[in-house]
């Protein structure tokens, strides 16, 4: 059972309600989008194929018992769901990071997802498959990068008209000024309350400042 692996690393968990803590990083080779904003071009085929024994020996020494599947798009890779379903059977706390295109339905019940809906700015908002909001559960999190107020314009209709609030948890990531989307969430909308979502400020951005990769 291979996997491309595109890095390993351990650190602190950049994003997420699991921001801040130490988490081990397996960042899988292979996207099949191409995202305005990306930031882990190199990871679209740089890579090494590794067993899934491997890899769990990998995670094993890093001593880390939250561990994130990351890409590029991991479930791209098939086994991916094999060393989902391993991991777990360890008894690990498993992320996996996932761009919202390709089904989580049989994904491990147990594993939190972190599913991006792609906004508009992303120029890939058609490719994500909706029926994947049918099923999250309430540990797992749905993350909207937002860019200008287009994008937080279409992440509210978004909110509403499938029901996120108490589905699962909806983080907002800026890549504009943070202050400039937090009055924005702050807003009284149509619906009488400011937007219920957490600001999702990647942290690992603000501690290492000389490159993110490998962190
Ligand atoms: S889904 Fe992620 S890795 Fe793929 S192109 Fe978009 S930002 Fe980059």
């Amino acid at each position: 059972m291979i996997i491309k692996i595109c890095e390993f690393f351990s650190s602190i968990q950049g994003e997420s309600s699991y921001a801040g803590l130490p988490c081990f990083f397996i960042r899988l080779t292979g996207c099949n989008l191409r995202c305005s904003y990306c930031d882990t071009t190199y990871a679209y085929d740089e890579g090494t194929d590794y067993s899934i024994a491997e890899i769990i020996e990998k995670t094993v020494q890093s001593g880390i018992r939250l561990v994130e599947i990351t890409g590029g798009e991991p479930l791209m890779q098939d086994n991916s769901r094999l060393l989902i379903d391993k991991l777990i059977a360890l008894d690990y706390e498993v992320l996996i990071e996932t761009n919202g295109s390709i089904s989580i339905k049989e994904l491990n019940k147990k594993a939190v997802i972190i599913m991006d809906i792609k906004t508009p700015s992303s120029g890939v908002t058609e490719k994500m498959d909706m029926q994947n909001i049918d099923y999250l559960k309430p540990t797992d999190e749905v993350k909207f990068v937002i860019s200008d107020k287009r994008d937080f314009d279409w992440t509210r209709d978004m909110i509403r008209d499938y029901k996120l609030e108490g589905r699962s948890k909806i983080l907002l990531s800026p890549i504009l000024e943070p202050e400039i989307l937090v009055r924005w969430m702050l807003e009284i909308g149509a619906i009488g309350t400011p937007i219920k979502a957490r600001l999702n400020l990647q942290i690992h951005k603000y501690i290492f400042k000389d490159g993110l990769r490998g962190r």
